[in-house]
Formats: C-alpha cells, structure tokens, sequence
C-alpha cells in the first residue's frame, strides 16, 4: 500500500468538484480502513461542494456512500478481517447520549457523519468505525452496494420505519428518481400499491417496470391519477423527495385524513400547510432523515434475496468526478451514479 491515494476534497466551497492526492489515512483504535471499490454520488455531494449544507472543518473528503473491501485493523479489532467485503452505515453515533441508549441512533446527539463531519468514500481508501460495517455477500456487486447506505436504506428507513408502510395500503410516491426508483421496490416489497411521478417518462418507465402505476406531472394531473388510484379516498402515505411547498402542498391535498406525509426533500427551505384542513384531517408530516446500520443491514438481506435491485443510472471512473457532477447536475439520469476505482 502505497501512502498517498486519490480523493475528493472539497478545501473551499464553490468551485468544481476534483480528485487530489493525499496521505492514506490510519484507523484508530476501534477503526477499519477500508479500501474503496465504488462510491455513490448523491445530490447532497452538490449542495456540500456549493456550502448550502455547511461542512464545519474544511478540508474534507466527501463521499457518504461506499463500498470496498477491509484493508488494515485498528488496534482492538477483532471480528473483521482483511479482504472482507464491506459497505458502511453512514451515521457515526456516540453510543451513550439518550437516543443512541433508546435504539434511536440516527438522532444521535453527538452524530458525525461520513463524508460530513468525517472524511468519506470518494477516495481509495477511508477509515471508518467497525461498528459501522455491514457485510456485503458476495453476490452483491461493489458497485451495487455502493448506494445501498443512502439511496436505497433511506427510502427503507422513511417507508419501513417512519412511515410503517403495510400491505394493501396506497402509497404515492412524488419523484421517481435516485431514491424514488428504490421507495417504488420498496413500498411493492411491503406489499403496498404505488402511484409514481416524475417530469421524465425515462424515470417513469421503470418505476412502471417496478410496479407502480405512474403519472407525469408535467402534462398530467395528479388529482385525477390519485382520484382514479385511491377511488376517491386518498392515499395513505405521500413520499415527498422533493421538499418544496409545491409538492407539500400537493401532497397533503391526495393524502387521506389520518395519512402519512413522509418529508424525505428538502429544496425550499420552508413550507406551507393549510391549516384548517391538515387539523380537521389529523394528518400527519414525518421528517425522514438518513438511515440506521440496521436499516443498512435490512436492506443488504432484500438486495440479497432479490426482492430489490439497486439501480446504478450511470459509471464513472473516480478521476471523472467532474464530468459524473455535471451528468447528475443536468438530471436526466434513472437511477444513481457510481464512482468506480
Ligand atoms: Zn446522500
Ligand atoms: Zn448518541
């Protein structure tokens, strides 16, 4: 193992997003290194690199999605082993604060995060926690479960965990894309009923294929698909992965009384609800935010029996960093991109 290795530092935000060189880093005491095979690159990695989600300490390795292979033990490691196949629950928790102790651990009071608070993935090689791990079977490619802790274990996280999503229920998912495609396979696997959208009939195509029925808001109205979906009732779940007050507002207006609006988006910064109606119909809005190691550890045992496939839109080669920024910038992608080595 050579000391240097490639990353993606961002040192100062705006600007371009570029691989540089620097020292491999060394697990501490109860760390792993792993040596990284493929990292997911999320539209949170844009929003990092502009500082509308602010870093704390620069420079930083980003990166919150990646899989590999263990790579060197920090001392007090036992139970992994060099050349084991691995992917990373992207929450670090402190493991005494109240919610890690009540089993709640993704609102850790003390949490740093890979490829936030903490350096991540898209490099050769990261030091992560053991507590972090998750074994990846072999039948899962790198690549695949490269975008299992963010893409596919948040969507589980929202629908399983947050939303309690059960069979024969009508779930409505508004946008179909890197996580949307996954909430759709997901809601399907609970045994829920899905109605999709999407601007892109691309997208809407293989959420089709995944089973959901679908809509085009661009030309289509969303009133009338849900009116024919739920005859007339609503549905009982609203996925927002957008988060402006367009798709809030849209979203609690098909919900039932007593449904779930399950807030996974977040473009605007604030949101409407009208009152009057969301108090009469006791509806509720959850925020959804990451996923817990078992939620990774779920989501591994779905991918492995086949009851979810990963959907990786596009490859790039690390180096090309720039060029999969601007692929996932001009948002015609189905499905995630992934950074191979
Ligand atoms: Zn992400
Ligand atoms: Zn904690």
């Amino acid at each position: 193992m050579s000391h240097m290795m490639r990353a993606v530092v961002i040192a100062r935000y705006g600007g371009t997003l570029e691989v540089t060189h620097c020292p491999v880093p060394r697990p501490g005491p109860g760390e792993v290194l792993v040596e990284v095979h493929a990292s997911g690159l999320c539209g949170t990695d844009l929003h990092l690199l502009s500082g509308r989600q602010p870093l704390g300490t620069l420079p930083r390795i980003i990166g919150h999605e990646l899989a590999g292979e263990v790579a060197a033990l920090g001392d007090g490691v036992t139970q992994w082993h060099e050349g084991d196949r691995v992917t990373a629950a992207i929450d670090v928790t402190c493991g005494h604060c109240r919610h890690c102790l009540t089993g709640e651990t993704q609102r850790c009071l003390a949490m740093q995060r890979i490829g936030f608070e903490r350096d991540g993935g898209h490099a050769d090689y990261v030091a992560v926690p053991a507590a972090n791990l998750v074994t990846v079977p072999p039948e899962i490619s790198y690549a695949a479960a490269a975008i299992l802790p963010d893409a596919v274990a948040c969507m589980y996280h929202s629908l399983v965990h947050q939303g309690k999503v059960g069979i024969g229920q009508r779930v409505l998912i508004l946008g179909a894309g890197g996580l949307g495609i996954h909430g759709v396979q997901i809601a399907r696997s609970a045994g829920a009923e899905v109605l999709a959208t999407s601007r892109r009939w691309e997208r809407l195509a293989l959420a089709e294929e995944s089973g959901a029925l679908v809509v085009n808001t661009k030309d289509q109205s969303l009133e009338t698909a849900v009116a024919t979906f739920t005859h007339g009732d609503g549905v009982d779940i609203v996925v927002d992965n957008i988060g402006t007050r367009d798709s809030v507002r849209q979203g609690l207006s098909v919900l039932r009384p007593g449904g779930k609006l399950l807030l996974v988006g977040y473009l605007d910064e604030t949101l409407e609800i009208p009152s009057m109606r969301f108090f009469k119909q006791e509806q509720e809005i959850i925020g959804c935010r990451g996923s817990t190691r078992q939620d990774l550890v779920e989501v591994v045992r779905l991918v492995q029996s086949g009851r979810i496939t990963p959907v990786i839109g596009a490859h790039y080669k690390l180096e090309q960093i720039d060029e999969a920024a601007a692929c996932l910038e001009a948002g015609d992608l189905v499905g995630r991109i992934v950074l191979t080595r």
